[in-house]
């Protein structure tokens, strides 16, 4: 008996059974990941319960000698992990998670209502991007900022250059943001780096879903264009929950400075030193050549998925992937992405619905996004994903059957089979 299982057998049963949910069905969704037993080691610490706040050498509490030590190590594997030379660059590895190290980022580079750019949600951006819709301003970032967000070309799923060129000579903002939630492809860093410099702008590249395939070569780099890169570090890095955010050193604007001040004191307290140890931990492995085959692993596997589905008749944003994950479009099949979010639910098949560009509304998207990486993790090679794909065409083929109103053969059988389910019984009140 553990510990915990003798002290809370209530919170010991959540965690198994997670547990065993975790494994027993196919993950995919695109932001998540399973971390390795030596980093819920170290995240599970006696480093839990010491405070630290500052930074290595200038600390606001006393016994921090082994904690700077901790900081400084990861902060070191931070910067080579991605290949950077400390002369240029510097890092800081305390955000609690990927919003709030974004928050902290703009907090850095401009003022209350400073004007910035990033992709937007239905186009596959993040909420901390600037989100807001025709009516609400949704994220601190569009409360706080002024935001004007570009989208992707609806016919294509690519991101319109053009038309964000246009737009920023229009609004000229001060920050520009690259990188997203929901993006299959690669991102044109020089290009966002050129029209930055039209309006004397920052450019910030939030790399969260494609951080270890950046650190592995198997996305292009956003270090050479950017001034700030930001990262989460659970999604293809494969580490802890938590953030980074990566400074120029050499631009001559003390961005170093003004983005250790947004971390703290401004946005933070204390760091999470257990987290901290167990993002080390997931940078050592992330420079090893076992996670260089894992994640050209990830982009192969996302590719057989996406060819799979095409095979069988299906609609991809942009037709494709350069990455992880793979934006579905359900509208040609008549489907929500909720409804088939669910019925893969049901099936142990765990997936997230998602806005395809030009949705008409963001509460019932028409799409789905599914990822690679998880399931990489588990060691499934192309085959293996060519047989989830199998999976998800027979799913979406029942989803297509509860809908037809006339009922289909399938459908009746699949009723029948679930005959007494409630969440069947919801679906049919929905049909
Ligand atoms: N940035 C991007 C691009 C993301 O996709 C996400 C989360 O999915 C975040 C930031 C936010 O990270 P967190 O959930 O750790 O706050």
């Amino acid at each position: 008996h553990t510990p915990l299982e003798q002290e809370d057998k209530e919170v010991y049963d959540i965690v198994e059974n997670e547990k065993y949910r975790q494994w027993s069905g196919l993950e995919l969704i695109a932001s998540e990941n399973f971390t390795s037993q030596a980093t819920i080691e170290a995240n599970g610490t006696a480093l839990t319960n010491k405070y630290s706040e500052g930074l290595p050498g200038a600390r606001y509490y006393g016994g921090n000698e082994h904690i700077d030590e901790l900081e400084n190590l990861c902060r070191k594997r931070a910067l080579a992990a991605f290949g950077l030379n400390p002369e240029q660059w510097g890092v800081n590895v305390q955000p609690y998670s990927g919003s709030t190290a974004n928050f902290a980022a703009l907090t850095a580079l401009i003022q209350p209502q400073d004007r910035l750019m990033g992709l937007d949600l239905p186009s596959g951006g993040h909420l901390t991007h600037g989100y807001q819709t025709n009516k609400k301003k949704i994220s601190s970032s569009s409360i706080y900022f002024a935001s004007m967000p570009y989208q992707v070309d609806q016919a294509t799923g690519y991101i319109d250059y053009d038309r964000l060129e246009q737009n920023a000579g229009l609004f000229r903002p001060k920050l520009l943001i690259c990188g997203g939630s929901a993006y299959p492809r690669e991102w044109d860093y020089a290009r966002f780096r050129k029209i930055a410099d039209q309006h004397g702008a920052y450019v910030m590249c939030d790399m969260a879903h494609i951080s270890g395939l950046v650190a592995t070569g198997e996305a292009s780099s956003p270090f050479d264009f950017c001034d700030v890169v930001t990262t989460t570090t659970h999604k293809t890095l494969r580490g802890p929950r938590a953030g980074l955010i990566f400074f120029r050193r050499d631009k001559g604007d003390d961005l170093e400075n003004r983005v250790n001040q947004a971390v703290f004191p401004s946005c933070q307290g204390g760091p999470h030193n257990n987290t901290i140890a167990a993002i080390a931990v997931t940078l050592k492995q992330a420079a090893s050549p076992e996670f260089k085959r894992y994640a050209q692993q990830v982009r192969a596997n996302a590719v057989a998925m996406a060819e799979a589905l095409k095979k069988n008749g299906y609609k991809l944003a942009t037709d494709g992937t350069d990455n992880h994950l793979i934006l579905w479009d359900l509208k040609p099949q008549k489907l929500t992405g909720s409804k088939v979010e669910r019925i893969c639910d049901m099936a142990h098949i765990t997936i997230n619905k998602n806005s395809i560009a030009g949705d008409k509304s963001a509460v019932t998207p028409g799409g789905v996004r599914l990822g690679s990486s998880a399931l990489t993790s588990r060691s499934m090679k192309e085959e293996d994903f060519v047989k989830v794909a199998e999976f998800l065409h027979r799913t979406v083929q029942i989803a297509v059957a509860v809908q037809d109103k006339a009922g289909s053969k399938m459908m009746k059988d699949f009723v029948a089979a679930l005959e007494g389910n409630e969440e069947i019984a919801q679906l049919k009140k929905e049909v």
